[in-house]
C-alpha cells in the first residue's frame, strides 16, 4: 500500500518537473525508476515471498532518487530556454541568437530576448517606456525572472533591485 503511494508520488514529481521546465534527463530518470518499480512489483506478485520485500525496497529507493532529482531541479537556475527563430533585442533591434551573454527575461508565459546584460537592465530600468515603444503588454509584476546564457547554461541574473525600484518609482507617481 505504501509503495503504491510513494509510486503516485514519483508520477507528481514527473508532472511538477514538466511544468517546471527542468531539464528533460530529469524527468526520463524519474519516469524509468517509476516504470521500473511498477513492472518489478508485478513480477513479484507472481514470485512472492521475499520477491515482494525486495519489490518495495525498489520502490522507496526510486522514492528517493525522484525527491533528490526534484529538489535538485527546481533549486538548479539552469533551464532549457528556446529562442525563437528571428528574435530581437527589445532594446537596439539586432537579432537574437544562442550565443554566451544573451540573456532572457521570463515574463508570464513567455521570454524576451536581450543581446546582452547591459540591454536587459537597460530595458528595466526603463521599462515603461520600452513597453510603450515596442507596444508590449505588460506590467512590472509579470515579470518572473531573468536569465543569461554563461557556459551554455542558462543562470539565473538577480535583478530583483531594479524591478524592486520600478515598483517604487510607479507606487510614487499613483
Ligand atoms: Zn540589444
Amino acid at each position: 500500500m505504501l509503495a503504491r503511494v510513494l509510486e503516485f508520488f514519483n508520477i507528481g514529481v514527473i508532472i511538477l518537473l514538466a511544468n517546471k521546465n527542468a531539464p528533460t534527463k530529469y524527468i526520463y530518470y524519474t519516469l524509468s525508476l517509476t516504470v521500473f518499480s511498477v513492472l518489478f512489483f508485478i513480477v513479484a506478485i507472481f514470485v512472492k515471498g521475499s520477491a515482494l520485500l525486495l519489490s518495495l525496497f525498489i520502490t522507496i529507493l526510486a522514492f528517493v532518487v525522484a525527491t533528490f532529482l526534484a529538489v535538485k531541479a527546481i533549486k538548479s537556475p539552469f533551464m532549457d530556454i528556446d529562442i525563437p527563430e528571428g528574435s530581437r533585442c527589445l532594446v537596439c533591434s539586432s537579432f537574437i541568437k544562442k550565443v554566451e551573454g544573451v540573456t532572457a527575461l521570463h515574463v508570464e508565459n513567455r521570454f524576451l530576448f536581450f543581446d546582452s546584460e547591459e540591454h536587459l537592465r537597460r530595458f528595466l530600468q526603463n521599462f515603461e517606456e520600452y513597453v510603450k515603444i515596442r507596444r508590449l503588454n505588460l506590467v512590472v509584476d509579470d515579470i518572473k525572472g531573468a536569465y543569461k546564457l554563461d557556459n551554455e547554461k542558462w543562470k539565473s541574473l538577480d535583478v530583483s533591485r531594479i524591478i524592486e525600484t520600478q515598483t517604487n518609482n510607479l507606487k510614487s507617481l499613483e
